[in-house]
């Protein structure tokens, strides 16, 4: 019987732990990292899911938060409709392109991350793959020219 309740105050400490806690007036007005608009979100680069609420955060305004999952499906997930969207939003010459590789650095490094631990497989942030799936080195060429 004490077992059961001690399991059941572990899960239930677990599940809180899961909860998103909500962002700070002080975190929304705080500038994006990857382009320096006013207002912004906690991008989790621990993800919630698997680690709980953490500080492992950086802040990213609506647009760079979306392009960094929109990154990240590419690359580890295998999504098309997720690549074609990345595709689409770097080539509109409307993403600056240190903006566009903040985002693709912390992508990485979460990508490192992860395979490091052994929950995702080696290689999504192979330079190789990076070219193949986002088509990099012509966008940055792109981005170059203005
Ligand atoms: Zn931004
Ligand atoms: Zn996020």
């Amino acid at each position: 019987m004490l077992d059961h309740w001690l399991d059941f105050y572990r899960l239930q400490k677990y599940r809180r732990s899961k909860i998103r806690r909500r962002p700070t007036y002080r975190e929304r007005v705080t500038a994006c990292s990857a382009c320096g608009y006013p207002a912004s979100h906690r991008h989790h680069l621990w993800d919630v899911a698997m680690h709980g609420e953490n500080r492992v955060t950086i802040q990213l305004c609506a647009n760079c938060h979306e392009l960094h999952h929109l990154m990240y499906n590419a690359l580890v997930r295998d999504s098309e409709y997720s690549r074609k969207l990345v595709l689409h939003v770097l080539f509109s010459d409307k993403v600056a392109r240190e903006t566009a590789e903040k985002i693709l650095g912390w992508c990485l490094a979460t990508i490192r991350y992860e395979a490091n631990n052994g929950w995702i497989e080696q290689g999504r942030d192979a330079a190789a793959w990076v070219e193949a799936q986002l088509h990099w080195s012509a966008f940055q060429q792109r981005a170059e020219r203005g």
